[in-house]
């Protein structure tokens, strides 16, 4: 066969190929799931707060899933509230409690690798005067609760800690926290978000008193969670408005997502079931990245992690441009938590676990799930190793230090920067840049030169990698990248910044 038919027929498979590893960001939807939400949107459409025939049914769906989601861990019905999601979960409990013990107790006990909707929330409280203390984590991520107990003092009213970190897969020790807590007098919130349908959970046998959960992580649809709150513990809604969800949170009922929720949690039993197969799949694939690249470092522990996840560090790699590369050939991995993806710094987990920062960057979680096969583990470590041989460099490297004037006004250069909004307010574009959004980057293909060299950048070099390659793919010659992105070149070069930075800069339109 002719290189070129060869060639073309590798380009076929590549994009024919979808492998998706990275289901501690989220799951696709399961078709029970999804039987499940078409019929309520296509019949029940009645406000569950209305008196009516077709009211009332919709306030029998609510009730089913309640109770579907009640058993999945092991609470009573009348023990869960529906909400928007984990996020508004964690921060309902945080502020309700803040605010119920206010002054008279202050303190809340957490840990660093808490998800950004606990840590953020933690750090908004500490301006209205709660005091924050965050329990050390050891180099796997477990938090000793003896350690933790020495934290707890007159002012204490809650522990939060999470069931199952979703970087790295530790699982913590949460009976003996509820114990310790208990013996204080101190309340507890796990976020059990990433353990749901992967571990079982007994809120009730666990002592637990608040616990956050959300439907995206388990084949359920996304913009839908549950808070749980033991009976008789203090509570107070955050959100005001109309009688819905027992007076506890406002708003009319998301009936779809919560019946999708609900049944999502029917399949609880079967998905745990399925992790057996999903632990043989993870061992093969840490055994064959291990021969692959000797010195890699697993990050999650051995015994008490997540049975779908594994965080890996490998020396001297950039975990964006392994990332890119990965994208390009249609594999999903994640650097660290999606939610803090496009911020482009180093993971707050892996550094609370007491890795470098440039450790951090040489780090990849992969996650699999229920559709991941053995094929996908093949296919995936096929395209680590061809790219830890050299054998997948498709974009050029720049460094900061050679970017120069030079490359800066060559005519022949088209800097694209692709940095989020909120980034571009910290540091200013490079001179005669053109800004695009990483987001919607197909919206722009259509301005972008063919027949230029394109020098994709963003703030720290990971999103650009990313960029660079799906312009490859779409057929762009001539790509490079920024190694460190511009705040890099600022360091390196802070002599060419602060002469041109800002100049000549074009925002491009996306396209209708
Ligand atoms: N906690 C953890 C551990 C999570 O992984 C996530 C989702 N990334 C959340 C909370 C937030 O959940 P949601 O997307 O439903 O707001």
């Amino acid at each position: 066969m002719e290189i070129q038919q060869l060639e073309f027929l590798k380009h076929l498979v590549r994009f024919k190929r979808h492998v998706y590893l990275d289901h501690n960001a989220t799951t696709s939807v399961s078709s029970h799931v999804r039987r499940r939400m078409n019929h309520v949107l296509k019949y029940c459409y009645g406000n569950p707060s209305s008196l009516y025939g077709i009211a009332r049914k919709s306030t029998e769906i609510i009730e089913e899933a309640r109770q579907h989601v009640a058993d999945a861990i092991q609470a009573e019905p009348g023990e869960i509230y529906f909400t928007g999601g984990a996020t508004e979960s964690n921060n309902a409990v945080l502020k309700s409690l803040s605010n119920y013990f206010y002054p008279k107790k202050k303190k809340i006990i957490s840990t660093p690798i808490e998800h950004p909707s606990v840590i953020n929330t933690l750090e908004f409280l500490k301006t209205q005067g709660i005091v924050v203390e965050y329990c050390p984590v050891d180099r796997q991520g477990r938090v000793l609760p003896a350690e933790l107990e020495k934290l707890i003092d007159e002012e204490t009213f809650l522990i939060c800690c999470m069931l199952a970190n979703n970087e790295i897969g530790t699982i913590q020790d949460i009976p003996a926290i509820t114990k310790i807590a208990g013996q204080h007098e101190v309340l507890v919130l796990s976020d059990c978000v990433q353990a749901l349908g992967k571990i079982p959970i007994d809120v009730h046998g666990w002592g637990i008193d608040y616990a956050s959960f959300s439907a995206h992580k388990l084949y359920g649809p996304k913009g839908v969670g549950a808070l749980y709150v033991k009976q008789g513990s203090p509570f107070a809604p955050f959100m005001h408005g109309g009688h819905q969800e027992n007076n506890m949170r406002a708003g009319t009922e998301s009936l779809h997502n919560i019946a999708g929720f609900g049944a999502a949690c029917q399949d609880v039993n079967k998905l745990l079931d399925h992790t057996k197969q999903i632990r043989v799949l993870k061992r093969q694939f840490i055994q064959r990245l291990k021969k692959i690249k000797p010195d890699c470092v697993i990050n999650s522990p051995e015994a008490d992690c997540l049975p779908n996840t594994v965080s890996i560090t490998f020396p001297h790699v950039n975990n964006a441009g392994l990332m890119a590369v990965f994208d390009y050939y249609g594999i999903a991995v994640s650097a660290g938590s999606a939610c803090s993806a496009q911020e482009d710094k180093p993971s707050h987990t892996l550094k609370a676990i007491g890795l470098s920062d440039q450790a951090a960057k040489e780090t990849i979680r992969v996650s699999l799930g229920c559709c991941t096969s053995a094929r996908d583990i093949r296919y995936t470590t096929q395209v680590f190793q061809n790219y830890i041989e050299d054998r997948t460099m498709l974009v050029n490297m720049i460094t900061p230090a050679q970017l120069n004037e030079t490359i800066l006004f060559d005519k022949q250069v088209y800097i694209l920067d692709v940095r989020p909004q909120f980034l571009r307010r910290n540091l200013k574009s490079l001179p005669n840049s053109h800004e695009a959004s990483f987001v919607a980057i197909e919206k722009y293909l259509h301005q972008l030169p063919k027949d230029k060299h394109i020098l994709v950048v963003c703030q720290g070099g990971g999103l650009s990698y990313i960029v660079a390659y799906y312009l490859k793919s779409k057929g762009f010659e001539h790509v490079s990248n920024l190694l460190d992105g511009v705040a890099g070149w600022k360091v390196r070069r802070d002599d060419l910044y602060q002469k041109y930075a800002g100049q000549n800069v074009t925002v491009l339109q996306p396209a209708k």
